[in-house]
């Protein structure tokens, strides 16, 4: 058994989504100033770094983070890899991808992925997202989970379109995966996001497991 990390690691300078808050993590008492023990202040936006997106955050009625029925967030996944050429997930590409009826949770591994490589922690704008069309199908393919490499479903600034679509399927989207070291296949996925009262996004620990 092979358990592989798909989490980003949380820290201050993080690339976030253009205007949210920074990632504050320091301590604020340290043992080497004298404190008995090092305790550490956390402030971060929910939808920092490897996050899930709960229905209310596009639907006014939605579903919340700590109503997300665990039997989604854990289960069988497949993995699939998207060619580097592709710049935008559409129906056209989503019928050329090897995915499989089941299961039907389904991760996309996006030329995105090389951005975690980057030396730098500037928000990427030209990530690859799903755009409606795709959004449609997965829908009517009746996935229940979604996920991607980078910080939104969606392309960079057509939201509303995919999120609502997907969202509106009561679907979970995971996303800021980091799936540099995972190949395409089958794998059970573990998504265990902070269990946040009321919120519309959390921030989550993912890994994948291969038999
Ligand atoms: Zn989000």
């Amino acid at each position: 058994m092979k358990i592989i990390d798909v989490s980003l690691t949380i820290r201050e300078g993080m690339a976030v989504w253009p205007g949210e808050n920074p990632v504050v993590l320091n301590r604020r008492t340290k043992i080497e100033e004298g404190a008995h023990a090092n305790v550490s202040f956390l402030s971060l936006g929910a939808h920092t770094g490897t996050h899930v997106d709960a229905p209310f955050h596009f639907i006014a009625d939605g579903s919340k983070v700590d109503e997300m029925p665990l039997e989604v967030l854990i289960g069988p996944a497949q993995v699939v890899e998207v060619p580097d050429s592709v710049k935008v997930i559409n129906a056209e590409v989503l019928g050329g991808l090897k995915i499989a009826d089941e299961p039907k949770r389904i991760l996309f591994k996006t030329s995105n992925s090389h951005y975690w490589d980057l030396d730098t922690d500037e928000f990427q704008i030209g990530f690859v997202g799903i755009d409606l069309s795709a959004s449609e199908e997965l829908v009517k393919r009746g996935m229940i989970l979604v996920g991607i490499d980078y910080l939104s479903a969606s392309p960079y600034k057509i939201s509303k379109p995919t999120h609502d679509e997907l969202l509106g399927a009561q679907m979970i989207i995971i996303e800021g995966l980091d799936l540099r070291k995972v190949q395409a296949g089958f794998y059970t996925l573990y998504c265990l996001p902070l269990k946040l009262h009321g919120a519309d996004g959390a921030p989550a620990r993912v890994i994948l497991i291969q038999e």
